[in-house]
């Protein structure tokens, strides 16, 4: 019998997600803001406590919105990890603004709150912080320093859906939260995100810049009595029938974290002799946070035996990957935005990180597959 191959990630969708969707194209309304955008903004802020949840297009818009909510504009510069994806450094740029790479801290790979301070400047206006893998950045410290120097702190909790920190949604820290329902996501429904905020402000113009820079949304509540171009925006509204997918998703978050959990655990335990002989780095979860189990990550001893443990596994048909390209170092970084800086701990994690398959329908014997190429490969 062939070897099947285990992909990295797999979204899981079950009969409740397929009935959700077929009754929202029943229903008939298929742009956003309908019944079901209605209802799954409830479940979000159910879950996480904020006063505002609004649904855009992705987790990218999420957060392009929230610094245009939040008047991020020219001349302006936001802090932010190298160690992340394109779009939170995107969202910046899009604004006009500059963005400025920090670097990363071990044991999370998350912002590493000396180094903001550092980087801060008279034209600093926000903190931009990610939240890896499904655990919290030290937001204890960036909301200390953002509370002395007077900066918004925007989250970039696209990995964070269902984490918490100190007990508190990821998200719901800062001026602003952005989560993402992208396909490689713990719940997603395909293309997705959201923004999520207490603040009333904000809230508001987000509200107009999510609907074209229209007042939509408070001629609908009757408060004007029509509805027209107000501010700057775009169109970021999702659509009702990936609502319903999304609202699907969301009331599985038990099941699919408790699956995720185990899976994440099985590799801990699994790994940790290798860890013992110093041949791995393995992730450690701070007391401060609950994780999602987003992803789970190991970091190998060098660049080469990092490349070799993605080979080996490659072959076996085992989807390992590494991940992000520091940002300050990439061809947009260094040529588009003339980055000079080095941020050594984030080229070294980057050079030494790797993601093994994490998923919740993954099965303890295709875990133990992973685990044992893992050995053969470190034992080579
Ligand atoms: C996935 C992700 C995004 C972008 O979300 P999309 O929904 O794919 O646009 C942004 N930041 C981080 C850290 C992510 O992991």
């Amino acid at each position: 019998m062939a070897i099947s191959s285990i992909p990295s990630h797999r979204s899981d969708i079950s009969e409740t997600e397929i009935n959700a969707v077929v009754a929202a194209l029943q229903a008939g309304h298929l742009t956003g803001d309908g019944p079901v955008t209605k209802r799954v903004q409830t479940q979000l802020r159910e879950l996480t406590g904020a006063k505002h949840v609004l649904l855009t297009t992705s987790g990218t818009h999420a957060i392009e919105l929230a610094l245009m909510a939040a008047g991020i504009g020219p001349g302006d510069e936001v802090i932010l990890p190298s160690f992340t994806f394109s779009s939170t450094a995107n969202a910046v740029v899009l604004q006009g603004a500059r963005p400025v790479f920090a670097e990363v801290e071990m044991p999370t790979l998350t912002l590493d709150p000396n180094d903001v301070e550092r980087r801060i400047t008279p034209r600093t206006k926000a903190i931009l912080p990610v939240h890896y893998a499904g655990v919290a950045a030290r937001m204890e410290a960036l909301l200390d320093i953002a509370t002395r120097h007077h900066l918004s702190v925007i989250e970039d909790a696209a990995q964070g859906v269902g984490a918490t920190y100190n007990g508190q949604p990821l998200g719901t820290l800062g001026l602003a939260g952005c989560y993402s329902f992208h396909g490689t996501k713990n719940f997603t429904c395909g293309e997705g995100g959201a923004l999520i905020t207490n603040d009333e402000t904000l809230a508001r113009r987000a509200e107009i810049m999510r609907e074209k820079g229209t007042n939509r949304q408070a001629f609908f509540r009757g408060e004007v009595d029509k509805y027209t171009w107000v501010d700057r925006g775009s169109s970021f509204v999702l659509s009702d029938v990936l609502a319903a997918l999304l609202g699907a998703q969301l009331s599985r978050i038990a099941e699919l974290t408790a699956q995720r959990r185990a899976i994440h655990d099985h590799y801990q335990a699994s790994l940790l002799p290798l860890a013992q002989a110093g041949q791995l780095t393995l992730p450690v979860i701070p007391e401060t946070c609950q994780s999602n189990y987003h992803l789970y990550f190991v970091l190998a001893r060098t660049l080469d035996e990092r490349n070799r443990l993605l080979h080996e596994l490659k072959q076996q048909g085992i989807g390992a990957t590494f991940h992000y390209v520091p940002l300050h170092s990439s061809p947009y970084g260094r040529q588009g935005l003339g980055c000079e800086d080095e941020l050594p701990v984030t080229e070294d994690v980057s050079a030494r990180l790797l993601r093994l398959p994490l998923y919740p329908a993954l099965q303890a014997s295709d875990v133990e597959r992973v685990i044992a190429a893992v050995q053969t490969s470190l034992s080579q």
